[in-house]
């Protein structure tokens, strides 16, 4: 085993125990998210027993699944959690396991088109930040209706907390817990590096991780 390997395992007990100490138990999902880091990275993150994988860009998710694939590297899945323009579905088709960013009709109509019966998770605003993507709550049951009609998977939802590390996180993601429970969904994606002992409380079932795995991100 790598020093790198070693290292990403124990930060990942580390992560863990916080899932642990805040009520979450083994069946909490982490997904490593290694955007921006470089292949390597996301080869040593399966090395250390880490399946599931998040990235942001979708060039950067082909390349990476694709290297990954060629050299047979275990069996990772890879979860798409940044904004997807709809000309980018054709590169993620084939390639991702679930797209947890589905926020619009338009976007659900393209994956069902590529990517017939594909896995997605609806992404909510729950904190009503303009600048952050998602469906409002309110419009939820629409997309997922929606989705559902056009043979997707809707298996859950995802949300993103505050910005601003002063706000108490916790309303936001009890009102995904919340929406998740009101359609009978199994996977609420919720909590960060930052904010993830606090998803875990309100009952996230998948946390998304970066920093907190594998150090600060490098410069693009
Ligand atoms: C980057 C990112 C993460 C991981 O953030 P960290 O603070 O590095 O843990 C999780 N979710 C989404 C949607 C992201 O873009």
């Amino acid at each position: 085993m790598t020093d790198r390997v070693a290292d990403i395992r124990a930060r990942l007990e580390l992560v863990r125990e916080r899932i642990r100490a805040a009520g979450g138990d083994d069946t909490v999902e982490v997904l490593a998210v290694t955007k921006v880091h470089a292949v390597d990275l996301a080869r040593d993150a399966v090395a250390a027993g880490l399946t599931l994988l998040g990235e942001n860009y979708a060039a950067e998710l082909a390349d990476k699944a694709d290297r990954l694939a060629t050299e047979g590297a275990g069996t990772a899945e890879w979860h798409m959690i940044g904004p997807i323009q709809r000309n980018k579905v054709k590169l993620l088709a084939g390639r991702v396991a679930v797209y947890q960013t589905v926020d619009r009709v338009e976007l659900a109509e393209t994956i069902a088109r590529r990517h017939p019966g594909a896995v997605v998770f609806c992404q909510v605003n729950t904190t009503g930040e303009a600048a952050k993507s998602g469906v409002a709550p309110h419009d939820t049951a629409r997309l997922v209706e929606r989705c559902g009609e056009l043979g997707l998977t809707v298996d859950g939802l995802m949300t993103l907390g505050p910005t601003s590390a002063e706000i108490d996180p916790r309303p936001a993601f009890a009102e995904l817990r919340a929406l998740v429970d009101r359609h009978g969904l199994a996977r609420c994606s919720m909590g960060m590096s930052r904010d993830l002992d606090a998803a875990v409380a309100e009952g996230s079932t998948m946390v998304r991780v970066g920093t907190d795995l594998f150090g600060p991100r490098p410069d693009r």
